[in-house]
C-alpha cells in the first residue's frame, strides 16, 4: 500500500464547492488503495484578511497572538474538508499542526520545523483513516505555543510530513498546472515545465516564484522528496521537482519579486568596520538583507544600497537613521517602488553571455537597472516596480526557448 501526501492551496479550498471537489479527489486516492495524508491551506485569501484585522486592532500585533490568530485559518479549512470527506462515507479526521506532532523553534511568524513526531498520524493511517493536517503551523515544545512557518508555509508542512512518513509521493495541488517558465499571470505564453531540478527550483523560489515556498524546496532536496506540482482542477500531470531534470535548456525560467524595498545610505566614510556595524545592527533586529551594493569610494565617502522585505522597511530605515550621525554619513533614503527580476538556469554555468543579453534586452526597452547581483545560476536586476511585468515578458521572449528541447535518440 502506497502512502501519499497531498497538499491543497488556498484557491483549491476557496469555497464550499471546491472543498467538496477536493474531498472527492482525496477519497478517490484512498479508494485506489493508498494511505492518504492531506495538508490544507487556509481558504482563499483568509490569511491576508486575518492579518488585515490584526493590523486594525494593533499597530504592532504581538507575534504570539498573531500566530494564534493565523493558525485559525487552516483549522477552518481542515475541519470543513473532514466534514465533506465524512459525507462521502470515508473514515477521516483532522489534526492541527501541534496534534500532528510538528515541532518547531520559537520564531513566531517564521518558525522552522525542528522535528516531526509522526506516531499519531501513523496510528490513524493504520486504522484505515484519511488524515488531514493543518498546514503552515506547528508548536514550540518549550513554550507549548503554536507557531506559523512563514507565508506559503503549507508547502513546508507537506514536504516535512512526506519526509517524516517516508511517503511514496508528495503532490502539491494548486491553481495553476505546475511550474511555468515565468508566472503565467504575467506571461500568458509561458511554458509548463515537465521537470525542474531542486537546484533551479530553489533559485526560482528564492527569486519570487511563489508557486512553491523556498523552504519546502530546501527540505525536499535535503530529504530527497520528489514533488509533483499540479492543478487541483483537473487530472493532467504537472511538474516534477526532483534531483536532476531531463530538460536542460540554458535558462529554466524568469522570476520576479515585488516584495522588497531598497535603502541607500549616502556619503558613508569609507572605513573598515562600517559595513559590519550597519549589517550587524540589521541582523540583530532580525532583518533579512538581500542584495547589497557598495559604490566605488569618491573622496573618501561611498554609498551603500541594499534591499529588505517591505515589511521590514520601516524598522530598517529607523536603524539607518540612528546610525547616520554615528557614521557621520550624509543621510538615508528608502524606495519601496522597486522590483527584482531574475533569470535562472543551471545551464548558465557553461554559457557565458547571458548577463550581456539580459542587460541589452532591458536597455533596449529603456528599463534602467538600479542594482545587479548574481549567483552561478542566476542573474538578478533591481528595476522600478512599474516596469516589472514588461521586463519579465521581454526577458522571457529573449531568453527562454519557445519549445521543448528536441530529445536526441541514440
Ligand atoms: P497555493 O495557494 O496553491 O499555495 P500560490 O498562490 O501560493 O498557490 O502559488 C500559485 C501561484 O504562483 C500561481 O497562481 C501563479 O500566479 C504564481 N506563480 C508565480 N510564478 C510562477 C511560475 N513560474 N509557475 C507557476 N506559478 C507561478
Ligand atoms: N495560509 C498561509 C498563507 O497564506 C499558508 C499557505 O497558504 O501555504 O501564507
Ligand atoms: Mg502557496
Amino acid at each position: 500500500m502506497a502512502l501519499v501526501v497531498q497538499k491543497y492551496g488556498g484557491t483549491s479550498v476557496g469555497d464550499a464547492d471546491r472543498i467538496r471537489s477536493v474531498a472527492s479527489r482525496v477519497v478517490g486516492a484512498a479508494a485506489d488503495g493508498n494511505q492518504v495524508v492531506v495538508v490544507v491551506s487556509a481558504m482563499g485569501s483568509f490569511t491576508d484578511e486575518l492579518i488585515g484585522l490584526a493590523q486594525q486592532v494593533s499597530s504592532h500585533p504581538a507575534p504570539r497572538e498573531l500566530d494564534m490568530l493565523l493558525t485559525a485559518g487552516e483549522r477552518i479549512s481542515m475541519s470543513l474538508l473532514a466534514m465533506a470527506i465524512h459525507d462521502l462515507g470515508a473514515e477521516v479526521l483532522s489534526l492541527t499542526g501541534s496534534q500532528a506532532g510538528i515541532l518547531t523553534d520559537s520564531s513566531h511568524g517564521e518558525a522552522r520545523i525542528t522535528r516531526i513526531r509522526g506516531d499519531r498520524v501513523r496510528e490513524h493511517l493504520d486504522q484505515g483513516k484519511i488524515v488531514i493536517v493543518a498546514g503552515f503551523q506547528g508548536v514550540d515544545p518549550d513554550s507549548r505555543d503554536v507557531t506559523t512557518l512563514g507565508r506559503g508555509g503549507s508547502d513546508a508542512t507537506a514536504v516535512a510530513m512526506a519526509a517524516a512518513l517516508d511517503a511514496d509521493a508528495c503532490e502539491i495541488f494548486t491553481d495553476v498546472d505546475g511550474v511555468y517558465t515565468a508566472d503565467p499571470r504575467v506571461v500568458p505564453d509561458a511554458r509548463l515545465l515537465k521537470e525542474v531540478s531542486y537546484e533551479d527550483m530553489l533559485e526560482l523560489a528564492a527569486s519570487g516564484t511563489g508557486v512553491l515556498m523556498m523552504r519546502s524546496v530546501e527540505f525536499a532536496r535535503r530529504f530527497g522528496v520528489a514533488l509533483h506540482v499540479r492543478s487541483s482542477f483537473h487530472e493532467q500531470p504537472g511538474t516534477w521537482v526532483k534531483e536532476s531534470a531531463m530538460e536542460e535548456a540554458i535558462i529554466t525560467g524568469i522570476a520576479h519579486d515585488v516584495s522588497e524595498s531598497k535603502l541607500t545610505v549616502h556619503g558613508v566614510p569609507d572605513q573598515p568596520g562600517v559595513a559590519a556595524r550597519l549589517f550587524g545592527n540589521l541582523a540583530d533586529a532580525g532583518i533579512n538583507v538581500d542584495m547589497i551594493v557598495q559604490n566605488v569610494s569618491m573622496e573618501g565617502v561611498t554609498d551603500i544600497s541594499f534591499t529588505v522585505p517591505k515589511n521590514d522597511n520601516a524598522a530598517a530605515l529607523a536603524i539607518c537613521e540612528r546610525l547616520v550621525p554615528e557614521f557621520r554619513a550624509g543621510g538615508v533614503d528608502a524606495d519601496p517602488n522597486i522590483a527584482r527580476v531574475s533569470v535562472v538556469g543551471a545551464g548558465m554555468r557553461s554559457n557565458p553571455g547571458i548577463a550581456a543579453t539580459m542587460f541589452r534586452a532591458l536597455g533596449d526597452r529603456a528599463i534602467n537597472i538600479h542594482m545587479i547581483s548574481t549567483s552561478s545560476i542566476r542573474i538578478s536586476c533591481v528595476i522600478t516596480a512599474d516596469r516589472v511585468e514588461e521586463a519579465v515578458r521581454t526577458l522571457h521572449e529573449e531568453l527562454v526557448p519557445l519549445d521543448e528541447p528536441v530529445e536526441e535518440h541514440a
